[in-house]
């Protein structure tokens, strides 16, 4: 059946289920169906919602029900700087994938962001770029099990910890990419988690991980006392804000760093490294410890969602993947004068250049811009250079609004780009 009026009217009667639409028809047909149905449920009109370019087919990977898309505003900072020796960690050498100069799409409608961390990445590109690495690759998946006590749980964790092998090969044995790099156990009473962490390459690796866990867990239960719970046992810890994810990491561990001469600072961001490093101290590791925060920085969350979004990441990993800790140091040179030395360190930036949300064909393009769409040559070197390019927009994003707060610009910057 092809005809979106009747298809919507038989969901009206009850004939058909809003979810079942694409049983009877083709993708954008049901997504039709599914809006004219909304439509005249709700007295609303859904004509831009529903003028989307793809092919709803396109993403029947990623979304169930659909009507339409949200269309966010999509521009683009850069080029981005970024100096690295040309190689990747999931290579197995030091990091440094994003080696020369990128244009980065960012998605959001915040405005005054995209004009802010522009400008923090041309003073990084006239200081010669920065420097950024991946310090620790793994994405975690952590099962809970159940035991009857203290005794049987140290009888897992043994078995655990001499049986890496065991475990390995029975999760790498669900993929082709994946490899299980540690299994670290942890004991609560009679519940023992498993956190496992994989090298997932250019996948985000949430899926592969889950997978290749699950088949890992069998093992665990025919070869000990305990008995798996739940796949999950939020110790991995997925999109929750969690301080496991902060100190041991999750997905990408970035940092990026890079020196500025005081002179730059001092014509370019209209104050002085030492204004920028007080500012840092008093607001982003004082204020935040007084807080309790988790992160320790300004608005990092700002540059990683909007590059989420705009590069088909999964947006709800937002809450660990902007963990940043941000530091500033004035330098003295031999003449006197003084330079600013900054740094960003992401402890859990989860990105991925396959899978997920990243074959959509908006968010393909947007990698594209990058260079960086589809699998890396090395495996993991896409997704390593994301990271750190990633890492240099949220430093220059920390640059600038520290450096508008040092010359206390920021009320007017707003008033005369984002109102
Ligand atoms: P995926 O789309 O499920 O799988 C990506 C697959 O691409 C890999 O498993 C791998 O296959 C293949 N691949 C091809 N070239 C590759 C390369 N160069 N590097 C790595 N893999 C390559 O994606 P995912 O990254 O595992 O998972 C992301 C998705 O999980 C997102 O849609 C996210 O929203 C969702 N998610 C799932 C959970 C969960 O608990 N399951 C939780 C949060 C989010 P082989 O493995 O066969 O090698």
């Amino acid at each position: 059946m092809t005809d979106p009026e009747e298809l919507a009217e038989q969901v009206r009667e009850g004939d058909l289920r809003i979810h079942e639409l694409e049983d009877h028809t083709d993708s954008d047909t049901a997504a039709e169906a599914r809006r004219l149905f909304v439509e005249r449920e709700t007295g609303t009109d859904l004509e831009t919602i529903g003028d989307y370019s793809f092919p709803a087919e396109a993403a029947d990977p990623n979304i169930e029900n659909m009507i339409g898309a949200a269309q966010i505003p999509m521009g683009v900072v850069g080029p981005v700087a970024v100096n690295g020796a040309e190689s990747s960690l999931s290579s197995g050498t030091d990091g440094g994938a994003a080696n020369g100069e990128h244009y980065l799409p960012l998605a959001t409608t915040e405005g005054a962001l995209l004009a802010s961390v522009n400008r923090g990445l041309g003073v990084i590109r006239s200081a010669g770029g920065a420097d950024a690495r991946i310090t620790k690759n793994g994405m975690t998946r952590a099962p809970v099990f159940r035991v009857a006590g203290v005794a049987e749980a140290a009888e897992t964790v043994e078995w655990v910890n001499e049986n890496g092998d065991a475990l390995a090969e029975a999760a790498e044995s669900t993929t082709s990419h994946g490899e299980l790099i540690d299994v670290e156990p942890y004991v609560v009473g009679d519940s023992v988690y498993l956190r496992f962490a994989y090298d997932t390459k250019d996948a985000m690796g949430m899926n592969m991980a889950t997978i290749a866990t699950g088949e890992a867990c069998e093992i665990v239960e025919r070869e000990t006392p305990a008995s798996l719970v739940a796949l999950s046992g939020n110790l991995c810890s997925d999109k929750k804000p969690a301080a496991i994810n902060a100190v041991e990491g999750r997905g990408r561990s970035v940092t990026a760093d890079v020196l500025i001469p005081g002179e730059l600072v001092e014509e370019r961001l209209h104050t002085t490294a030492d204004a920028i490093v007080e500012a840092n101290t008093r607001k982003n590791l004082t204020g935040s410890a007084k807080a309790g925060s988790l992160g320790f920085n300004a608005h990092a969350a700002n540059v990683v969602a909007a590059a989420f979004l705009a590069t088909g990441q999964d947006e709800a990993q937002v809450v660990e993947a902007a963990n940043t800790i941000t530091t500033m140091d004035a330098r003295e040179r031999e003449d006197g004068t003084t330079d600013l030395y900054a740094s960003v360190s992401l402890a859990s930036l989860e990105v991925g250049t396959v899978g997920g949300g990243t074959k959509l064909p908006t968010q393909s393009e947007a990698l594209e811009v990058l260079g960086l769409r589809g699998g890396g040559d090395p495996a993991g070197s896409n997704a390593d250079a994301l990271a750190e390019i990633i890492a240099v927009g949220a430093l220059a994003g920390e640059l600038s609004l520290l450096a508008a707060l040092a010359s206390r610009h920021l009320a007017s910057a707003h008033e005369d780009l984002g109102r």
